[in-house]
This record gives structure tokens, C-alpha cells and sequence, in this order.
């Protein structure tokens, strides 16, 4: 069985007051506050902030991570230094790292191992950019995004691996893919997990649907069989709008 999840990408936004006045609105109409599976990712200044402030359902997670452990990396943060201040859930391989960053698949393959080897766990994001969709060649774009930075893992590893589908023509957008559109491409990954590692490991990932999600669509997107729940952008940093995309996973 897998787990649903909500997680949170704040991206570059927010401070210490902002940040305060939305974890104590978000925890105040809440109807969810057990599930263990609200993922907050802060900016890297602020997780102290958020780790104190935070109610203990919440789970405190990164938007981005160093391959590396330590050494003479000006400006990365490595998954043990993240482990050491409460963050275990880390998102690898946003489309705006990839985009902006220049992130390559052989890249977040090796950010997956480094966060797995610290026994946290990946938030792994493919999706495909809008020229793809429009020439319907998505499914094999996402596949080979899975097959170069995922396919190393043995099933053990695997399993602790939460999947982000986030189609990049949605991300920001207002642009939403629609709940059949969303299903249809969930499926597909699960099937190429299936065909790779078996259908018994490929029912237990969680993927999540990520691009635009909001209050509006968040009951129809989450209630598709292959929709695990969602990665939030915008929405997340509202907090009517995030308490009523958590409490659409009842
Ligand atoms: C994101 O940042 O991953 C995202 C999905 O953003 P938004 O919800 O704003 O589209």
C-alpha cells in the first residue's frame, strides 16, 4: 500500500514572519493532523525556523541537496548536514533545478544515491516540458528521465523513493492537467516501475501529482487511483488554499 503525501515547495519565498503566520494558520485548519505526510520545504535559511515553529505532524523537508557528503563544495548542503537538523525528505531534480541549474539526469542520479545512502528519502521529479506533451511523446520523455536517474536502484531501494510527476507546462502556470490527463501518465509510470521491478513493488510508490494544484482541482486530482497526493508550489505558500488542498486527501 502506498502513502499519500502533500508536500509543500515553497521555492525562494517567504520570511521569518511570513513563514510564522502561515505554519500557525495551516496547523489551525487542519483537518488533517495525524497523517505524518505533510511535507513543508522551506527555504534552506528558514528549516531551523520552521523545525521549532512546526506542530510534530509536519515533516520538514529540502528543495535541493549536494551529491556530495562534504568537502570544498561552496554553497551546497549535503544529506548528513540536512539529517543533523531534522531533514530527511529531500526533493531532487525540481524542473527549475533542471531548467535553471542545468541539472542532468546522471546528476540527480547520483543526489538520489547520496540521499539514500543517509537513509532519507528522495522526492524524485520528472515530468515533460510543453513541446513533448504537444507532440505526444511525454511517456517516453518521463520514462527515460525514470530509466537514467532511477533504474540503478535495487527494488529495496526503490521503495523508498516518493515519485513527483510534474508536467513543466503546468508548473506556475494556472495551467492544470486534468485529472484524466494526470491519471493516464501516473499509470503509465507505475506500469514502467511494474515492467522493471515487479507489480507487487511498483503498487507501494507513492506518485504525486505536482503543476497548479489548488484548492479548486486538489478533491478531483487526488481522488485518481494512480494520484498519490501532490507537490504544491504557489498554493502552498497560501494558506486557505494549502489547508484546503491537505484536507482534500480525506
Ligand atoms: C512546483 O513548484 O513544483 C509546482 C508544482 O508549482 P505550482 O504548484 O505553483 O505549479
Amino acid at each position: 500500500m502506498n502513502s499519500m503525501y502533500i508536500v509543500a515547495n515553497w521555492k525562494m519565498n517567504g520570511d521569518q514572519i511570513f513563514n510564522s503566520h502561515l505554519i500557525t494558520t495551516i496547523e489551525k485548519n487542519s483537518v488533517i493532523n495525524d497523517a505524518s505526510h505533510m511535507i513543508i520545504c522551506p527555504s534552506m535559511p528558514y528549516l531551523q525556523q520552521i523545525n521549532t515553529q512546526k506542530p510534530s505532524y509536519m515533516i520538514l523537508g529540502a528543495q535541493n541537496i549536494s551529491q556530495y557528503d562534504n568537502g570544498a563544495y561552496t554553497g551546497e548542503i549535503s544529506a548528513p548536514m540536512y539529517s543533523s537538523v531534522g531533514v530527511n525528505h529531500i526533493v531532487i531534480g525540481h524542473s527549475e533545478r533542471r531548467e535553471y541549474f542545468a541539472e542532468s539526469d546522471a546528476l540527480l542520479a547520483e543526489k538520489v544515491n547520496a540521499v539514500l545512502a543517509n537513509n532519507s528519502t528522495p522526492i524524485f521529479c520528472c515530468g515533460e516540458p510543453l513541446a513533448i506533451r504537444e507532440a505526444e511523446t511525454q511517456n517516453a520523455f518521463v520514462e527515460n528521465q525514470l530509466i537514467n536517474s532511477l533504474f540503478h536502484l535495487s527494488s529495496e531501494q526503490l521503495l523508498k523513493v516518493v515519485i513527483a510527476y510534474e508536467p513543466i507546462w503546468a508548473i506556475g502556470t494556472g495551467k492544470t492537467a486534468s485529472s484524466a490527463q494526470a491519471q493516464e501518465i501516473h499509470a503509465f509510470i507505475r506500469s514502467v516501475l511494474a515492467i522493471k521491478y515487479g507489480a507487487d513493488i511498483a503498487d507501494q510508490i507513492s506518485i504525486l501529482y505536482g503543476g497548479s494544484v489548488k484548492a479548486a482541482n486538489a478533491v478531483e486530482l487526488f481522488s485518481q487511483p494512480d494520484v498519490d497526493g501532490g507537490l504544491v508550489g504557489g498554493a502552498s505558500l497560501i494558506a486557505t488554499e494549502f489547508t484546503a488542498i491537505i484536507n482534500a486527501l480525506q
